[in-house]
């Protein structure tokens, strides 16, 4: 795990006891992180009692750059930390880029490869150029009806046959990464296999990080008899099984045979639109207006939720302020109603979006 996280980072920060002085262990982290050969800060803990800081001396066998003492418990060091690890961050260029960025998340063997190597080579995608955007991914970027479009790199995918490609929790792992990285994740599910938790977490996790998502369900070719019949049986099972996001789009096909892989892309494009849609505010205020009327809210402890204003604070995903009395009085069936009534105005299918509520005059 340590391994992964340090392949992930820019810059590691490595911890050591100030208290107890240089152990062996750490010679042995002190290599692992030299052959790595990443940036590495050393927070050197623990470092309370003034008697510690003859201590710092020491660590300096371990031969990196940068020392920094710290005191987790009496909070000491932290601005010092904090400003050395983010001081060389440039801002990264994927921060300038509007392209659509996406994913292929799921577990090991649904088909996530595969996948990817069937999009790359769909009629309409071309492969413009392989970039690398972090030192150890490699992002593809496609056009697409003319568009480009970068599909971010699960690590492991393009790198296949690495260290623990079977074990589910480091899946996990980097699959995190590259969520947080996209605009749209593709979670790959196996039609032989139906849905297991280890989907779910992933899909929360993707929700927790307010990113599009789009169900592929994968295998398709599997599926001998009656396939319209199924795929009404898995859509009624998808929703019982995501019913924290009703609103992903679904989408059934065959990475190995390539059938219905033309349906992918317009259901990503399409989720992504609505995950960037701005929408007026005189619109949003009819709707929650008339959402409040139709329906008001039961009052709490003999108070009533007042609500003044709404308008959208962000995209990706769609963010809406709700200015209210008291936001004591909100509770989670009616934030629920209240989304409902949005999406029943707007198609956010794909996206999604979040009901900020604010009491009058708070920022
Ligand atoms: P990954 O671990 O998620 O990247 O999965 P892979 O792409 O490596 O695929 C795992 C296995 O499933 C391989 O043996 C693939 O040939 C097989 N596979 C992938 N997609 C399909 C598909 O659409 N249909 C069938 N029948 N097998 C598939």
């Amino acid at each position: 795990q340590a391994e992964i996280a340090i392949n992930e980072a820019d810059i590691v920060v490595f911890i050591v006891d100030g208290k107890e002085g240089l152990t062996a262990n750490d010679l042995i982290i002190r290599d692992i992180l030299r052959r790595s050969k990443k940036k590495v800060i050393v927070a050197i803990n623990k470092m309370d009692a003034q008697a510690a800081e003859d201590n710092i001396y020491e660590f300096y066998e371990l031969g990196f750059d940068t020392y920094i003492p710290i005191s987790s418990i009496h909070n000491i060091g932290f601005v010092d930390l904090m400003d050395t690890v983010t001081n060389d961050f440039n801002e990264k260029e994927e921060k300038q880029d509007d392209r659509l960025r996406f994913s292929i998340i799921g577990r090991p063997n649904v088909g996530k490869s595969s996948l990817m190597n069937a999009l790359l080579n769909e009629e309409r995608v071309v492969v413009s150029d392989i970039a690398g955007t972090t030192r150890d991914s490699i992002d593809t970027v496609l056009t697409y009806d003319k568009n480009e479009y970068i599909l971010i790199d699960t690590a492991g995918l393009r790198k296949k046959g690495k260290i623990f490609e079977s074990v589910e929790k480091y899946s996990l792992l980097r699959s995190m990464r590259a969520i947080d990285r996209s605009d749209v994740c593709l979670l790959v599910i196996n039609a032989e296999e139906g849905i297991i938790e280890h989907d779910k977490h992933i899909a929360g996790y993707a929700l927790e990080a307010g990113k599009a998502i789009v169900i592929v369900v994968n295998k398709w070719d599997t599926i001998e008899t009656d396939k319209d019949a199924t795929m009404k049986k898995w859509k009624t099972d998808i929703k019982n099984n995501f019913q924290f996001m009703p609103y992903a789009k679904v989408c059934f096909l065959s990475a190995k045979t390539r059938k219905r892989i033309s349906t992918l892309m317009p259901l990503v494009l399409e989720s992504y639109e609505n995950a960037t849609k701005e929408i007026k505010t005189n619109i949003l205020n009819d709707i929650i207006m008339e959402a409040f009327m139709e329906t008001p809210p039961p009052s709490y402890k003999g108070k009533k939720l007042k609500i003044y204003f709404t308008h959208q604070s962000g995209t990706k995903p769609p963010r809406f302020d709700i200015s209210v009395n008291s936001k004591g009085l909100i509770h989670f069936s009616y934030e629920r109603y209240l989304e409902n009534k949005i999406r029943q105005n707007i198609d956010f299918s794909g996206t999604p979006i979040i009901l900020n509520f604010k009491n009058k005059g708070e920022e």
